[in-house]
């Protein structure tokens, strides 16, 4: 299947720690299935959030 991408039809995720949605990026390409912010700031916020919850 030759499907081609078009501007605008990228996947999306939500952002686990903003929760708004976010679309992919290229930076992602390889880590795509384990983004879960939309930004640097909402990774760290994560970061902090796991560590004092249960693991
Ligand atoms: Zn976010």
């Amino acid at each position: 299947m030759a499907k081609m991408r078009r501007k605008g039809d990228l996947p999306t995720k939500i952002c686990a720690a903003c929760g708004r949605p976010f679309a992919w990026r290229r930076k992602w390409a390889a880590v795509w299935d384990d983004v879960r912010a939309c930004s640097d700031r909402c990774k760290a916020a994560l970061r902090r959030s796991a560590r004092s919850g249960s693991e």
